[in-house]
């Protein structure tokens, strides 16, 4: 019975790509990115920063989005980055909407693969569990009063998407300065400000996904056969210790602390015939 459920004819065409970074990331995180996955999913990939950047520009052209969002880590600014993510999906009339992070290796073949299984006509927020239970807030109501409210949400860090129908639902609250109003009300990130909208205002459910991955979790523990149908991989800094993909690779840690192998032999490939 496998695929059975599958809908013949997703194609990458109907996915909104959103990946979120800031400055100082441009050189180290981003080439990265458009070295490897972003190479194969140009067309739909769109790139949230802060800061105007030339060369970025140069290579990225119109997918390249200065939002005029501060530099910062701090709640206020990462939901000035994801509001305009939204907004540049519903501006788009794309069937689906998928936020990463700038440290978030994205299978785009892996991606197809897993919303196919859906319609983009349901409501679907799908991604992997930043918690093994409901997350609680404290919520501020109109009167100043408060009351205590639980959801799930996806871990940003690990890559989520929204269907478009779902997704014109949560406009009222995350649409422009609504997102960043919205996230004040819980006072909690933007990714938890997510699963508050949909679950809390909406009535929807997170669809759990394990195919999402992000650093919070030791990324050693994937089966190494297992990679290739992974949705998103990470790395970075977990438990204090370097986490990446159990992949050696022809690059040294340091041309390539991803790990991201496949792609690092296709680049060598690259590298070669051009001598
Ligand atoms: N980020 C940002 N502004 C900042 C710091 C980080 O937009 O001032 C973005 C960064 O580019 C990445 C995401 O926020 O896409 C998460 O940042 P990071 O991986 O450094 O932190 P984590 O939360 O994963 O530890
Ligand atoms: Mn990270």
């Amino acid at each position: 019975k496998v695929g059975s459920s599958v809908r013949r004819g997703l194609e990458l065409g109907e996915v909104f790509i959103a990946v979120k970074t800031t400055k100082m990331f441009h050189q180290t995180r981003l080439e990265l990115l458009l070295d490897t996955w972003i190479s194969k999913a140009k067309e739909q990939t769109y790139v949230f920063t802060d800061e105007e950047d030339e060369a970025l520009q140069k290579r990225m052209g119109d997918h390249v989005v200065f939002t005029n969002c501060s530099a910062e880590h701090s709640h206020p600014a990462l939901s000035c980055k994801m509001a305009a993510e939204f907004d540049a999906f519903l501006a788009s009339g794309l069937s689906w909407f998928c936020h990463l992070d700038d440290d978030n290796y994205l299978n785009p073949q892996a991606l197809l693969k897993l919303l196919s299984s859906y319609s983009p006509d349901q409501d679907v927020y799908i991604g992997k569990p930043s918690l093994n239970r409901p997350i609680h807030a404290s919520e501020t109501m109109p009167n100043n009063q408060t009351r205590s409210v639980r959801f799930w949400f996806a871990t940003g860090g690990a890559g989520f998407c929204i269907s478009r129908r779902l997704a014109v639902k949560m406009a009222p609250w995350a649409s422009g300065s609504n997102f960043l109003s919205t996230s004040e009300l819980i006072r909690l990130p933007d990714d938890c400000t997510v699963g508050y909208i949909v679950e809390c205002k909406l009535g929807g459910r997170l669809l759990p996904n394990m195919l999402f991955h992000s650093h919070l979790e030791n990324l050693q523990l994937i089966p190494r056969p297992q990679l290739p149908q992974q949705v998103t991989l990470s790395y970075g800094v977990f438990e204090k210790k370097l986490n990446t993909v159990e992949l050696a690779g022809p690059f040294s840690q340091h041309d390539d602390p991803s790990r991201w192998v496949p792609e690092s032999l296709a680049r060598l490939a690259c590298s070669q015939s051009l001598l």
